[in-house]
């Protein structure tokens, strides 16, 4: 059977409410493509009739495939595990509680067919969203931003359509803390936007708790900046500077003041600033080794391919 046109990839969990509403609206959606489609339901370890209800929609129709994890590996996991099951030349991805309108997608096939091989939604507005929830978003997104050593545009969920191109890249990254948002930028290639008004979810409750929240930002940061590695290196640098300061103020007295009483406590001070400075340094060149480290077993390919123009006859060139 050839693969089809287009994959829809969706994690799921405890969506026993959505998932009818959401397969409707896909199937509405899929009528009107231009091509074959394969909806991927990943079942994230739901606890309600989630499981259930997907294995229904699959034994009515064999466009829907499921995969169902053995317990709850968080949405960023599961995402992953739809990804590697997807066959299309478009992967499409989404959430299950609508938040994502299948209505959109034309646009994102429509840029796709344009040439670019990523193109995302970006949120302008969030609806009926928590005031915490929309301000720790703005906040984290452009926190991100100015630390990553890549650009990861700002407002950006998951939803967005891939190539396969960049699937199978994403798909070859080992790396075990996985922002796939960052990823999907880090890989390149043509890149677009679309923007999004971010409707309310059809039904149920926000299924990233502020712990998964927090997790999610936590690690993107970590894997995609070395900012927080530094930090000791930075402090050590400050103290140091302040050290010098104090010893060129402890000479100064003891040439042209020397009954000021300061001097004493000055060098003290000094003394301990001056040790930490050492120490603080000392700890920064022990981050960058362990950045090192990370960066290596991240096992990211070392670069990825747009073309190649000429390749020789037995080539050697290695595959990222
Ligand atoms: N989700 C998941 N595993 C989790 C948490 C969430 O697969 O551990 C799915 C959830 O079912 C939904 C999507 O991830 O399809 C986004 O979750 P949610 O709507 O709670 O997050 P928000 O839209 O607020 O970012
Ligand atoms: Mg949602």
């Amino acid at each position: 059977m050839n693969p089809p046109t287009y994959s829809f990839v969706i994690p799921i969990y405890n969506e026993e409410d959505n998932i009818a509403e959401l397969y409707r609206r896909l199937q509405q959606l899929i009528a009107g493509l231009d091509g074959p489609a394969e909806i991927i339901l990943v079942d994230d370890g739901s606890c309600d009739r989630t499981l259930v209800l997907t294995r229904q929609l699959h034994t009515d129709d064999p466009q829907v495939r499921y995969l169902s994890l053995a317990r709850n590996f968080g949405h960023q996991i599961a995402l992953t595990a739809g990804l590697q099951m997807a066959e299309g030349r478009a992967i499409i991805v989404m959430d299950a509680d609508l938040q994502d309108p299948p209505e959109v997608v034309p646009e994102l096939i429509a840029k796709w067919q344009q040439g670019y091989q990523v193109v995302y939604a970006q949120r302008i507005a969030r609806q009926r969203e928590s005031l915490w929830k929309r301000i720790t978003a703005y906040v984290f997104y452009r926190f991100l931003q100015q630390l990553s050593d890549i650009h990861i545009p700002t407002d950006t969920g998951d939803f967005c359509l891939m190539d396969r191109q960049v699937v199978d890249l994403l798909n070859k990254m080992p790396e075990r803390n996985r922002y796939i948002r960052g990823l999907r930028a880090w890989v390149g290639f043509q890149q677009t936007a679309i923007t999004l008004h971010r409707p309310p979810r059809f039904a149920g409750e926000v299924k990233y708790t502020f712990r998964k929240s927090l997790t999610l930002a936590l690690g993107s940061i970590m894997a995609f900046s070395k900012v927080p590695l530094r930090l000791a290196t930075y402090l050590g640098l400050f103290s140091s500077a302040l050290a010098v300061i104090m010893m060129f103020l402890t000479l100064y007295w003891r040439f042209f003041n020397p009954s000021s009483q300061l001097i004493g406590y000055t060098m003290i001070t000094m003394a301990i600033f001056f040790l930490g400075a050492v120490q603080l340094i000392c700890l920064g060149i022990l981050g960058e080794y362990v950045g090192q480290i990370y960066e290596e077993i991240k096992g990211r390919p070392l670069y990825t391919i747009k073309e190649v123009g000429h390749l020789p006859q037995t080539s050697h060139f290695p595959s990222p």
